[in-house]
């Protein structure tokens, strides 16, 4: 896991949007649901991570 492509959202949400970054590339917008096993998804574009906070922050 890159450390320096994660983005810390809610713990109410279930669902994310990507469409890249200046960064890594764009790329056309997707949606990616979280798992509620591990609290976090990784988008297969840009493979930036989304993680929930609570999770975030028992690391
Ligand atoms: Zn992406």
């Amino acid at each position: 896991m890159r450390i320096s492509n994660i983005k810390v959202i809610e713990d109410d949400v279930n669902q994310v949007s990507c469409s890249g970054d200046q960064q890594s590339g764009m790329h056309p917008q997707i949606f990616l649901k979280v798992s509620d096993e591990d609290g976090s998804v990784e988008c297969y574009y840009c493979g930036k991570v989304f993680i929930r906070k609570s999770k975030f922050n028992n690391k």
